[in-house]
């Protein structure tokens, strides 16, 4: 799907998706409620699509979310049902006719693995590198300290190789509060399902776009 905002051209990278248990998605919210909108399986499990961004602005090329890239083991695929009929995030890019060579930036709305295991991969020598070698990566300091401190309730889904080695080499800067990234590219931090998550704000020639991310998982979360 692509969306088209005065100079931005906005299409949406579909890295696959999982099954999950609903509780995480919606908590306290019955069941009676939550299945009007979606039927979960036997398993009583309901599907969470994992989406990118890739945002083409005045010569930018720029990636939001990475998703869950190609480090993760097929064991813990397979424990998170991860489906992927199209691919993941590079094959949707490269349907799009771009490689990772050609992205200058790359915007983490924050760390949790589904979202930026996609930011490193190992290369045939078994070596760790950056997926988007020519790109700045960015995030918001808070979300990055949060990250390299978990607590045990955050430890399951913060996987330092996604970015520590990406803040040490330089690659990555972290951010303190909204900023904009790119003309008509702004990142506003919209805490609640992390403290420092980024919502990513779209603007140009009046036309406006929101990519709230994991604020809303699903359209009725709104
Ligand atoms: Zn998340």
């Amino acid at each position: 799907m692509q969306l088209t905002l005065g100079d931005l051209r906005i299409t949406l990278l579909n890295d696959g998706y999982t099954w999950v248990d609903p509780g995480g998605a919606f908590g306290l919210v019955p069941r009676a409620l939550w299945s009007r909108y979606l039927t979960p399986t036997a398993e009583s499990l309901v599907p969470m699509v994992h989406v990118c961004l890739l945002v083409e602005s005045d010569g930018q090329k720029i990636i939001v979310d990475t998703g869950h890239g190609t480090k993760i083991t097929p064991k813990v695929a397979a424990n998170m049902h991860l489906e992927r009929p199209q691919g993941g995030l590079l094959d949707g890019l490269a349907r799009a006719g771009i490689s990772p060579q050609d992205i200058t930036l790359v915007i983490d709305t924050h760390l949790h693995g589904d979202h930026c295991g996609g930011n490193t991969y190992y290369d045939a020598d078994g070596q760790l590198k950056p997926t988007f070698p020519n790109a700045e990566y960015v995030v918001q300091r808070r979300e990055y300290e949060d990250a390299m401190h978990p607590n045990e309730r955050t430890a399951a889904t913060y996987f330092p190789i996604n970015y520590a080695p990406l803040v040490e080499s330089g690659q990555m800067r972290l951010l303190d509060g909204d900023t904009e990234l790119a003309r008509g590219v702004y990142g506003h931090v919209t805490r609640g399902h992390t403290p420092a998550h980024m919502s990513i704000r779209f603007e140009s020639q009046d036309q406006h776009a929101l990519f709230v991310c994991d604020l809303a998982s699903y359209a009725v979360h709104f």
